[in-house]
């Protein structure tokens, strides 16, 4: 059997008895070295590395981040607000949003970049900041993803200047006089090295047509495993492929384009795991399902029941027999299953664990990306979780408390 990705016995019998679970668990060691492992990219003409911050956006892994250097896009105004409490220099955090926040006119006044994700919104940013720099979030007409649910590009999305619109974009900056510094592609989430090198050129097209881009942020994801079954991106062999690019836009415009990355999964989704109970074994007789009810579910983990991924599953306890298990959620929802079909979130797949008791822990690795900031928030009242870090040093602490029930229905009026 496999063991957790980096939750020891001894962390779980500390956690045990200092805390409750269910609970999120962040290893700093493993968040800081794939931090690392971007900021060391060897590129061209330098580079900027910009947390996704939607992937997870506890205040504490921001500021961890920022300090290590690295920047911040936010898919909203109010995650740029959040990053700004967290202590992320505002020039550091840049807004790539689907809406206009109410707040953005301030939040640009301050020093937050934007990024135009619409003719409209380049429309409103020319109107209100004239002369001033922005960029523009194309969608190039490809998009690709690991599956379909997370592509970001194409005729079927809504992110993104359609990139036959470019004479548009220019009618706005000749009437306003803004410049557009840099561009912004995100077609997708989980990709391969090779549609990475490939979806290149699309940009350095649009870099052409735009002679003031001197920053080209791509991003289309990268695979990152978290099954054993699954296989990480290549790193290096995406670095040394861009370079390649970069370097032959250089010969032929003479134009050093600085690079951004906006990693959120790849960088963080193995950094966390979450330690639930196994509250209840029950199984439906001679048509067979067996099933371990845990303390948690899609309400902290909503990746499976929103695109049918497999996260690993760990039984603890020091059994040598393995069972099938189907893993269910506590929540009064069909959907709520740890064990699906691969990408198919309608269909139930048993999953081979270690015998298991009522009572036993259940690891769930691989749930930082898109679990805790993407929670299905008080489905059934159930209070958000706590979050506990990892420290290097060995010392686990807690970085978020457990949300008291009372607060659930704190903002409702009573009114009969
Ligand atoms: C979500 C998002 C990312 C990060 O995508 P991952 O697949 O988590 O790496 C990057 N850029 C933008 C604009 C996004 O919306």
């Amino acid at each position: 059997m496999q063991e957790p990705r980096f939750l020891i016995q001894e962390h779980i019998d500390y956690i045990q008895e200092n805390f409750e679970t269910p609970v999120y668990v962040y290893s700093e060691a493993e968040l800081r070295a794939r931090a690392q492992e971007f900021l060391d990219f060897p590129s061209m003409y330098g580079h900027t590395v910009r947390f996704a911050m939607k992937s997870n956006s506890q205040r504490n892994i921001l500021k961890l981040f920022s300090d290590m250097g690295l920047s911040i896009d936010a898919s909203s105004s109010f995650e740029a607000m959040r990053a700004i409490a967290a202590g992320v220099p505002v020039e550091n955090i840049q807004i790539s949003s689907q809406e206009i926040g109410k707040d953005m006119k301030e939040l640009i006044e301050d020093g937050v970049f934007f990024v135009a994700t619409s003719l409209h919104q380049l429309e409103v940013f020319g109107k209100l900041f004239p002369g001033k720099k922005c960029g523009i979030r194309v969608n190039p007409g490809v998009g690709s993803g690991g599956f379909t649910q997370i592509s970001t590009g194409g005729n079927t999305s809504s992110f993104g200047i359609w990139h036959t619109k470019i004479d548009q974009v220019q009618e706005i900056v000749e009437k306003y006089g803004i410049i557009i510094s840099k561009l912004h592609f995100h077609i997708g989430s989980e990709n391969t090295p090779e549609s990475w090198v490939d979806s290149v050129e699309h940009g350095f097209k649009i870099l052409r047509q735009i002679q003031t881009i001197d920053t080209f942020n791509m991003w289309w994801g990268l695979k990152m495993a978290i099954m054993d079954y699954e296989v990480s991106a290549d790193l290096s062999a995406i670095w040394e492929a861009l370079n390649k690019k970069y370097e032959l836009f250089y010969e032929e415009t003479g134009r050093k384009i600085h690079l951004e990355m906006e990693p959120g999964k790849y960088l963080v989704i193995n950094s966390c795991s979450m330690l639930v109970e196994i509250q209840d074994i029950v199984d439906t007789g001679e048509t067979w399902y067996k099933f371990l009810k845990t303390n948690s579910g899609m309400n902290d983990m909503p990746r499976v029941a929103m695109y049918g991924i497999q996260e690993p599953l760990h039984v603890i306890n020091d059994s040598d027999e393995c069972e099938d298990y189907v893993v269910v959620g506590h929540c009064c929802e069909s959907a709520d299953i740890l064990t699906s079909k691969l990408y198919d979130q309608e269909t139930i797949e048993p999953r081979k664990l270690r015998k298991a008791k009522k009572g036993d822990m259940l690891v769930v690795d691989g749930v930082w990306a898109y679990n805790s900031s993407m929670s299905v928030k008080n489905y059934n009242s159930y209070p958000e979780s706590a979050e506990l870090l990892l420290r290097e040093s060995g010392e686990i602490v807690e970085i978020r408390e457990r949300q008291k029930v009372k607060d659930i229905w704190r903002n409702e009026k009573e009114i009969v």
